[in-house]
């Protein structure tokens, strides 16, 4: 495709139209509005939101418990404006789950509890956040990927977007477009966990130097309508324990969001260093524990998708801003494990980020100095001390869940205590061709056959999580062939037995030892988890945006 590019000029890009950099455009015209109001020398930004769903929205999956506390101060009336909170909380509980038993955690401590907190749906409320900003005269250009910034001089400069229409092979097809440089003095990159744009970012200004490896979990979700009387809305629990070992970090949770609508889901870690997990295959086993049984069974599957959480906390956050960019929600590493969270400091974040932006448009002072006034803020927020007094907490496990709930206990009555060192290494793989345990474990799997009706196979899911990409596209996993041939067909297969086969939600890697090339990719299926990119034991998957408007579609997560 020729390079020639159409080139619109913008004061701010938003990269991601999630929850943080929502609140960030929002509350940004807000101040603009206020100002203009009070009659001053007016300022007028040109503002976009990239969008790489379909919808605002369409790419958002959680089972997301809201603390309102940001949203109470940024929009007090928000329940008046329609915003899509599901139910408050009511009744919560922590249990440990062995293969058929269970047993309650009597006491739950505060930082555990979520009185006040509410349901909702990820989805719901992305979209709700994009009306109203659309509303209130900003652009939101879905359909629309950021695929690498445009850096001069050190400097960043703005973005560039997806080409449209280009075939498997690079032609452009009749039809196609190149994708637009959008200028900015200012983009904003909130693109959730590990994203391509942040890598990039990373990659050319150090921004994860002097800090903690990131760390990451996979959580896969299904959202069921069960038969009333199960469950009452706003009724929630957690678990740990089974099916994990207790070597690896993760658990499972469940929500209801009405009588008759849940969400369930289980986390589990993923890192290189431990790669042969299934994180849909633990979501089935989940799923045949009586007590989950207990509320779904006989219900129907609605909605099934899977995304990666960034989870190395405080000590794993990166400069959250350099020249022409600032860095928000999950992507500035804000997720507090302690208390499962992040749409709050998602939000804290975008609010500081506005504040920054308007006062930088006041001045027409885009300077790395001006923009770096937005850790300032962040700093002195309330979301960073949450996340400094949950600073060891996710590190902990990494020495094996018991230790890691020693060192949870203890962090409750002396917040940051590391008694395990901080961001450890894994000191063990399970699974690991070889191993008796790999082989039970595969065998196990081998043997598995999902019913249908309260389990399912990866492409069963797959149907439900409404995920569709243009087919005839370059593949947007990119591996080069030599690695294939070399690494894949030998080095993995006999050090890792090809995790990727295991690790995708999504059942996108397929290896046949008597094909060749033994990898087969269906890129298509892609649910934009990126797990494949955390996982790969040798660091030979880049993940990078397919076609903007492909992807999952999710409504109800
Ligand atoms: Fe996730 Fe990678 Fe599979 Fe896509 S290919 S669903 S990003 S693991």
């Amino acid at each position: 495709m020729s390079p020639e590019r159409e080139s619109l000029d913008f004061d701010i890009v938003f990269i991601g139209a999630g929850p943080a950099n929502l609140t960030a455009a929002l509350h940004l015209q807000h101040l603009v509005s206020r100002h203009n109001a009070k009659g001053k020398t007016p300022v007028e930004p040109e503002i976009a939101v990239l969008e790489k769903g379909r919808y605002a929205g369409a790419h958002l999956l959680s089972g997301a418990i809201l603390d309102p506390c940001v949203l109470e101060m940024f929009l007090p009336d928000f329940r008046e404006r329609g915003c899509p909170v599901e139910a408050e909380v009511t009744k919560e509980s922590v249990w440990f789950l062995s293969e058929k038993r269970k047993f309650p955690i009597p006491y739950l401590p505060e930082p555990f509890r979520n009185e006040g907190c509410y349901v909702v749906s990820l989805s719901r409320f992305g979209s709700w956040l994009s009306e109203m900003a659309e509303a209130e005269g900003l652009t939101i250009l879905d359909n629309t990927a950021a695929v690498e910034p445009v850096i001069e001089n050190g400097q960043v400069l703005g973005v560039i977007t997806d080409d449209k229409g280009i075939d498997r092979q690079g032609n452009a097809r009749p039809g196609a477009e190149p994708g637009m440089r959008l200028n900015a003095k200012a983009i904003v990159v909130g693109e959730g966990a590990r994203g391509s744009i942040f890598r990039q970012l990373d990659h050319q200004f150090g921004l994860s130097e002097n800090t903690h490896k990131q760390i990451y979990e996979t959580g896969v979700k299904e959202v069921w309508k069960v038969p009333p009387g199960r469950i009452e809305a706003g009724d929630i629990l957690h678990t740990f324990g089974y099916p994990l070992p207790s070597s690896i970090y993760g658990g499972g949770w469940l929500y209801a969001a009405s009588d008759t609508e849940i969400s369930l889901g289980f986390v589990t870690s993923v890192e290189p260093e431990r790669p042969v997990v299934d994180p849909h295959y633990n979501l089935q086993l989940f799923k045949q524990h009586p007590l989950l049984q207990s509320f779904i069974k006989d219900g129907r599957l609605l909605e099934y998708g899977a995304k990666a959480i960034t989870s190395g906390g405080y000590h794993a956050m990166p400069k959250p801003a350099g020249p022409g960019f600032l860095l928000t929600g999950e992507t500035a590493g804000l997720v507090n494990m302690q208390r499962l969270k992040g749409l709050h400091l998602a939000m804290q974040s975008g609010i500081h980020a506005a504040e920054t932006l308007f006062t930088s448009l006041l001045s027409d002072d885009f300077s790395t100095n001006a923009l770096l006034s937005y850790r300032q803020r962040l700093e002195a927020s309330a979301g960073h001390e949450e996340m400094y007094k949950a600073r060891n907490y996710r590190q902990a496990f990494e020495q094996g869940l018991y230790k890691g709930l020693i060192q949870a206990g203890i962090s409750l009555k002396i917040p940051g205590i590391a008694l395990a060192e901080k961001a450890a290494p894994p000191k063990e793989n399970r699974l690991l061709p070889g191993k008796k345990e790999y082989r039970n474990w595969l065998k196990q799997k081998e043997a598995f056959q999902p019913d249908d009706s309260l389990t399912f196979s990866k492409s069963a899911d797959l149907y439900v999580s409404g995920t569709v990409h243009e087919e005839d596209q370059p593949c947007h996993l990119r591996i080069k062939k030599e690695h294939i041939s070399d690494i894949c067909t030998t080095k993995c297969t006999e050090a890792f037995g090809n995790p990727c086969q295991h690790f995708c939600p999504a059942g996108v890697y397929e290896i046949d030892h008597d094909a060749d090339p033994i990898l087969k990719l269906s890129p298509s299926n892609c649910l934009h988890c990126k797990t494949c990119e955390i996982a790969d034991p040798f660091g030979i998957i880049t993940w990078v945006p397919p076609e903007g408007g492909g992807g999952p579609c999710y409504r109800s997560s």
